[in-house]
């Protein structure tokens, strides 16, 4: 009877989107049946098919919710499939997640985030800070990485780590990005010195056809020149190979922009990437620097990375300098730049321009 009653309600599409389907499955005894179909059913809507000779590819996530365990009524157990699917679309298309207690509030957490960016621009929520690039043989700041902070109102500061994947998801990124862009190019205009000003660029960013014009325009507002902006790209943009991508990357280093390779060695670290463009710098990521005195092999990675980069043309900055340990390491291996906690942490714009000018005097030049 509960079958029947839950049957009736769900041809009712009382709980449906438009583009949502339920199945109630009786006889499954163990999740690994509903798995098996779950998996079925992602890997026969992924299959592309032709309609009027156009190929059409779409895909399905499932969301999964077993009763007794996450629910006796109708009600319930719809709302923890509605969580559980709403996951798998998280983590992307094309799979399937069962129902977790806890997800709730995981979800109840993601949503807050994802409404508060929203709104964050127009609240004025977002800062930059900035964190030197220190050349070892000009013994200088030369550049400034700007580090993206978000001072939300209820929840305090919240790292990059946590909203900037969620901004991609829901394409607030390309917003957010190109406030960064604007608010890094005026503020270096305000540095004593010519340091470059470095911004990060996510992958999609790339997808949104105006990247060029966008960067065209932060510059010419600012009146910043070219050849002192540098953006920062990570692996995951080359791994797509894709031809417009490899465009913008051209037309904006033809404008005198120099292009960073960011975190390598955490991807899939392809060689054929240093290859399909030719990168200003490279950026070695910092895990190796965090494992530098205990496994060997990081050290051995550091040197080819920096080998690499002497043969290529291309400057090679390591990221996560803490220790004078690990500054006599990479400065022995021949690296050009280094950033880390021993030489300063990211600090706001009026902090820069104290640490800028303390530089231009003479004697005065280790940042600490
Ligand atoms: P990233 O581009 O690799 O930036 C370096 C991160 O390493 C920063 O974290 C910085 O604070 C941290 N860091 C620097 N030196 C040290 C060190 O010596 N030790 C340790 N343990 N950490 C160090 P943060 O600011 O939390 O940024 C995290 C990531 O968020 C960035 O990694 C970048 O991928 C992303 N991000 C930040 N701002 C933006 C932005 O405006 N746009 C985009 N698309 N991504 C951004
Ligand atoms: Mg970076
Ligand atoms: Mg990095």
């Amino acid at each position: 009877r509960v079958y029947s009653v839950m049957e009736s309600r769900l041809a009712r599409s009382e709980y449906l989107g438009g583009d949502e389907f339920s199945l109630l499955l009786r006889g499954i005894e163990k999740p690994a049946d509903a798995a098996a179909i779950a998996e079925r059913i992602t890997r026969t809507m992924s299959t592309p098919f032709s309609i009027d000779g156009h190929q059409i590819a779409i895909g399905a996530s499932v969301g999964i919710a077993m009763a007794p365990d996450d629910g006796t009524t109708t009600d319930q157990l719809m709302k923890n499939a509605d969580l559980a699917l709403y996951r798998a679309k998280a983590e992307g298309r094309s799979t399937f997640h069962f129902f977790e207690r806890g997800m709730d509030e995981a979800i109840q957490h993601r949503r807050q985030i994802e409404a508060g960016l929203r709104l964050a621009l127009a609240r004025n929520e977002f800062r930059l800070v900035y964190q030197p690039l220190v050349g070892l043989k000009e013994d200088r700041i030369t550049c400034l990485e700007a580090l993206l902070r978000w001072d939300h109102a209820e929840k305090g500061t919240i790292s990059p780590a946590e909203f900037i994947p969620i901004a991609e998801e829901t394409g607030l990124i390309v917003q957010i990005g190109e406030w960064v862009l604007r608010e890094a190019c005026r503020t270096a205009m305000t540095w004593p010195t010519d340091a470059r000003v470095a911004v990060n660029l996510s992958t999609v960013q790339f997808k949104n056809k105006k990247l060029y014009e966008t960067v065209v325009a932060a510059l010419q507002e600012s009146g910043l020149p070219p050849t002192r902006l540098e953006l920062e790209i990570t692996e995951s943009l080359l791994l797509a190979e894709s031809e417009p991508t490899l465009q913008t990357l051209h037309k904006l280093r033809a404008l005198g922009v120099r292009i960073s390779m960011d975190d390598f060695g955490t991807g899939y670290s392809s060689l054929s990437y240093l290859r399909s463009f030719p990168f200003d710098k490279i950026k070695i990521d910092r895990s190796f620097m965090r494992d530098l005195e205990r496994k060997g092999d990081s050290l051995a990675i550091i040197k080819a990375v920096i080998g690499l980069g002497h043969s290529l043309g291309m400057s090679t900055t390591a990221e996560g300098i803490e220790t004078e340990e690990q500054l006599a390491a990479v400065r022995e291996q021949g690296c050009n730049e280094v950033q880390g906690f021993l030489f300063s942490p990211p600090v706001d714009a009026r902090a820069v321009i104290d640490m800028l000018k303390k530089e231009a005097q003479p004697k005065l030049r280790r940042v600490s």
